[in-house]
């Protein structure tokens, strides 16, 4: 089963994308991780893509169906962090279709601007690895320090409230067209994001599980009457 995962960055596509991979056994494909874990080696190409997501910009769409292009097999993944144009999205359609792997759906999340603006800047991250709290929603025992190795907890350049405002208005721009592009392809399913986060896994499951089962049904009638 090959998945996306959309929604505003802040609204809980990695925690959701975690959940619902380890559920059906597939890849959490993030490209926000891949692109971070990447950006480390300090070339220029490197600094110039931190600097744009620092920035809360897009990076480019060539430079991101490159590294797409390179992270997707065609096994079993839910890919979270692309597309986030529509560019993008035809372009990942073409390199299914080449790959011989379409996308059976795209799940949506969607949360009110206000409740990500202070998800994300509450949000706080461990120096050392991939640890993470937040100072209301998950505060750290010890103020500032990380539960697992005690390191000193720090916001991501990219978690302040200017960037978050400036990548909302991004994302209602650029990436809220796809969602209506899936939409008229009839696979897309889409939940609100705000709540207990096992319910909202469970609500995509169920709603997943429905989709496919509809469309299976829908393909054995068409066989069906080609018979
Ligand atoms: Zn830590």
């Amino acid at each position: 089963m090959r998945l996306l995962i959309l929604g505003a960055s802040g609204a809980g596509k990695g925690t959701q994308a975690q959940a619902i991979a380890k559920h059906f056994g597939i890849r959490h494909i993030s490209t926000g991780d891949f692109l971070r874990e990447e950006i480390k080696p300090n070339t220029a190409l490197c600094r110039a893509v931190k600097r744009l997501i620092d920035r809360g910009d897009l990076v480019p769409d060539e430079l991101m169906l490159s590294i797409v292009h390179e992270i997707l097999e065609g096994d079993d993944f839910i890919l979270d962090g692309f597309p986030r144009t529509f560019a993008q999205a035809l372009a990942l359609d073409e390199i299914c279709e080449k790959l011989g792997c379409p996308i059976d759906m795209a799940l949506n999340i969607h949360v009110p601007d206000d409740d990500i603006i202070q998800r994300i800047t509450g949000r706080k991250v461990c120096p050392n690895g991939k640890a993470m709290f937040h100072i209301i929603f998950y505060p750290p025992k010890e103020a500032f320090m990380c539960d697992h190795c005690g390191g000193v907890l720090e916001q991501r350049p990219d978690d302040t409230a200017s960037t978050v405002r400036h990548r909302l208005r991004i994302y209602h721009e650029r990436t809220l067209p796809i969602i209506d592009f899936y939409h008229r392809q009839g696979f897309l399913i889409s939940t609100g994001g705000t709540g207990d986060v096992a319910e909202i896994t469970q609500n995509l499951i169920d709603l997943l599980n429905a989709k496919l089962l509809v469309a299976k049904l829908e393909k054995e009638m068409q066989k069906g009457i080609r018979r």
